[in-house]
C-alpha cells in the first residue's frame, strides 16, 4: 500500500459509539474502511490511542481529515464543547494526531461532523455538482452543514445551525437556551414525541418507520401528521432560502427515510414563508446517499 503514489487520503469520523474511517482516492474510489468502538467513559488518552491505531491501520500519512461532534475551535485544533463526548473537550487533536503520525499539524484538518458529512454528500453523494447546499441531519436534534461556493461555510464556527431557528416563540424550551426551535418540532426525536402525543401509529405510538409506512398506504391521520412536521421543516428552511437563496437541501439521519411523506409539507412551508410556490418549486429536496460514510468521506475530502 502506498497512498502517496495514487494521491489517497484518510478521513475519520468520530461518533457517539464508534470512530469510523476510510482511505479514498481523488476520484472518490474507496480503498479501505475500518472502525473502532468508543464509549462516553473513555479517557482522553484511550480515545487518542484508538484514533491513532485506526489512522495507522488506514495508512494515514501526508494529510488527514477528521470529523468531530460538537463545536470546533480551529485555533485549538479540536472541540471546544462536546456535550456528548466529554473526553474530547479542549483536546488539541490536530497537534496530537499530527505529532504521533508524523504529519504536519497544518495538514491535519478538523471539522464538525455535520459539516464534514455535508462536504461528503457534495463531493460524492446527493448534492454532487452543486455549488451551494445545506445538509440537515434529522436525529436527536437537527444538525446542519452549509456549503457555499463548493466549500464548507463556517462563519465564526457555527454557521448552518438551522435546527435552532425559531418556529414558535412560545414553543417548548430547547437545549440551546432558546425556545420553539425547529429541532423541537421536526427532529427525529421531536417527530417521535409528536407521534406519541397523537397516539400514532395506533398500535405502536411513536414508531416513525411504521408511521411512514402507514402514510404511504394511505392512512389519513398519519399523512396529516407527517405533513404538519414537514410544514415546520419548510418554515425553517424558508429562513435559509430568504437569507442565502440556497436551492439544494439534503436530508440525513434515520427520519430522512420519510422524506417522500414530508416533502409536500416542506414545500408548502417554504412557499408560505419564502416568496411563494414558484420559488418553492425550484428547491431540490433529496435524501443523503452516503449514509454513515458521509462524515469520513467529507473529512478525507478536506485533506486533498
Ligand atoms: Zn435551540
Amino acid at each position: 500500500v502506498n497512498p502517496a503514489a495514487r494521491a489517497e487520503r484518510v478521513g475519520l469520523d468520530v461518533g457517539g459509539t464508534a470512530i469510523k474511517g476510510g482511505r479514498i482516492d481523488a476520484d472518490g474510489r474507496i480503498a479501505a474502511e475500518a472502525g473502532r468502538a468508543l464509549d462516553r467513559s473513555l479517557s482522553p488518552a484511550a480515545f487518542l490511542e484508538r484514533a491513532l491505531e485506526l489512522a495507522r491501520e488506514l495508512g494515514a500519512r501526508e494529510a488527514l481529515g477528521i470529523g468531530l461532534p460538537g463545536l470546533i475551535d480551529q485555533e485549538l485544533g479540536g472541540v471546544s464543547e462536546a456535550p456528548n463526548l466529554p473526553y474530547l473537550n479542549r483536546m488539541r487533536l490536530r497537534d496530537e494526531l499530527g505529532r504521533a503520525l508524523g504529519i504536519e499539524p497544518a495538514r491535519v484538518f478538523v471539522e464538525n461532523d455535520a459539516k464534514a458529512a455535508a462536504l461528503g454528500e457534495l463531493w460524492l453523494g446527493a448534492a454532487r455538482g452543486e455549488q451551494d447546499a445545506l445538509l440537515l441531519t434529522l436525529g436527536t436534534g437537527i444538525g446542519g452543514g452549509l456549503i457555499l461556493g463548493g466549500q464548507v461555510f463556517r462563519g465564526a464556527g457555527q454557521a448552518g445551525e438551522l435546527g435552532h431557528v425559531t418556529i414558535d416563540p412560545a414553543g417548548p424550551a430547547c437545549s440551546c437556551g432558546s425556545r420553539g426551535c425547529l429541532e423541537r418540532f421536526a427532529s427525529a426525536k421531536a417527530a417521535e414525541r409528536r407521534a406519541r402525543e397523537a397516539g400514532l401509529p395506533r398500535n405502536d405510538p411513536g414508531n416513525l418507520e411504521l408511521l411512514c409506512t402507514l402514510a404511504r398506504a394511505g392512512g389519513a391521520e398519519e399523512r396529516a401528521l407527517l405533513r404538519a412536521i414537514g410544514l415546520d421543516l419548510g418554515r425553517g428552511i424558508a429562513v435559509a432560502v430568504c437569507l442565502l437563496d440556497v436551492r439544494s437541501y439534503v436530508f440525513g439521519g434515520g427520519f430522512s427515510a420519510g422524506l417522500d411523506q414530508l416533502e409536500d409539507g416542506i414545500r408548502a412551508g417554504i412557499a408560505e414563508r419564502a416568496f411563494g410556490a414558484e420559488r418553492a418549486a425550484t428547491i431540490q429536496l433529496r435524501r443523503a446517499q452516503l449514509g454513515p460514510k458521509a462524515g469520513w468521506i467529507g473529512a478525507a475530502r478536506l485533506a486533498f
